[in-house]
């Protein structure tokens, strides 16, 4: 080789080592038993430990909180196959605890990373070292974990009523369709079925008309909150018109129900809603019905919970009733 030449691949040298050392991707190369050989300026900034200080020493010495047993497994893989292994955010946020010089509200302040585990080959064509390629990919990670929060909260917003926050009527009717379908399905094993609450307010116009809309509001917004505190996690409780509501109970048989609705109405009953120097004390009166195997669709099942809400009115209001073949006969005169 010429003196020329040897200059030449000097520069080579030289440039290549400047572009690993400026590159903005993390460059680690491991030895066969996991010393590092290589740890270039992104890995310096980023960690605050220099390269002279790491080469030569074992990577889990150096780093005891790395998933040892993950990058094991990984770089095992790539000695063995020769082929390339990969991690990506989503599956492991990031591998080094980097901080991230863009942090976003809500998402985290560590940088999220994309792992690439490459083969470096020797002259004997055998895999003699692995280097660790590190991504920052915090940019596109975080963009894509604040549309997913979007989305849910846009999903969120979609099935929830603006006034209560209880599920809003098209969202709680597909829970009721929902359990309906799942009743059929297993009615006739020997579980116990669902029932359903279906509760409106009396005399809520005039509640309106004396002390205005906002008083109907705020009577409206405190008995969903009674509802609410009323309803187990696995209750489904909507608001479905105006001044009425409704509560989904599976598993729950008809006197669990009308236990549920009598509470239900008693707590309404005591309940003082204050709306600016008013107090305002309003009633409920409510319907029950269980599912049974001779209903045809959801909607009868609602129908026959709204026939003995209407009885209910009929009775004097401020009650509770249960459907019965002589309600619906009795509801279907009016
Ligand atoms: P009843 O005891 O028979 O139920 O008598 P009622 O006066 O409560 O009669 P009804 O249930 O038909 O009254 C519904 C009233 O609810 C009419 C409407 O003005 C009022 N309303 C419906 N939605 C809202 C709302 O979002 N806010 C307010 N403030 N009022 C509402
Ligand atoms: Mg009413
Ligand atoms: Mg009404």
């Amino acid at each position: 080789m010429t003196i020329i030449e040897k200059q030449q691949e000097l520069a080579d040298f030289y440039w290549m080592i400047q572009m690993l050392q400026t590159i903005d991707v993390g460059l680690v190369i491991l030895e066969r038993d996991y010393c590092i050989q290589l740890w270039n300026g992104f890995m310096e900034n980023h960690s605050g430990i220099q390269s002279k200080n790491l080469t030569g020493k074992e990577l889990f010495s150096v780093f005891p909180d790395l998933p040892r047993q993950w990058i094991e497994r990984k770089v095992e893989s790539v000695f063995k196959l020769g082929s390339p292994a990969y991690s990506t955010w989503d599956q492991r946020p990031h591998l080094f605890r980097f901080k991230s010089y863009r942090p976003l509200t809500g998402c985290s302040e560590l940088m999220f990373q994309n792992i690439t585990f490459m083969p470096i080959l020797g002259p004997s064509r055998r895999v003699e070292q692995v280097c660790l390629l590190v991504y920052d990919v915090t940019e596109s990670a975080t963009s894509k974990l604040q549309l997913e929060k979007a989305n849910e909260q846009l999903g969120k917003l979609s099935r929830t009523d603006r006034l209560t926050g209880l599920h809003n009527r098209g969202y709680w009717e597909e829970c009721l369709h929902q359990e309906f379908r799942r009743s059929k399905r297993s009615s006739n094993q020997a579980c116990s079925h669902s029932s359903l609450i279906i509760f409106d307010i009396d005399h809520f116009k005039p509640v309106n008309d004396t002390h205005g809309h906002q008083a109907g509001d705020e009577v409206i917004r405190k008995v969903a909150a009674c509802l609410k505190s009323t309803a187990r996690d696995t209750d489904f409780a909507g608001r479905y018109g105006g001044e009425e509501f409704v509560l989904l109970l599976p598993d729950t048989d008809i006197h669990g129900a009308f236990e549920v609705a009598e509470r239900l109405r008693r707590s309404i009953q005591d309940m003082t809603v204050t709306h600016e120097s008013l107090e305002l004390r309003v009633t409920v009166s409510l319907g029950i019905c269980d599912f049974s195997d001779d209903l045809d669709t959801a909607y009868q099942w609602l129908e026959r919970a709204d026939q003995a809400l209407y009885h209910s009115k009929h009775q004097g209001r401020n009650r509770s009733s249960v459907w019965s073949q002589d309600i619906a006969a009795e509801e279907s005169v009016f």
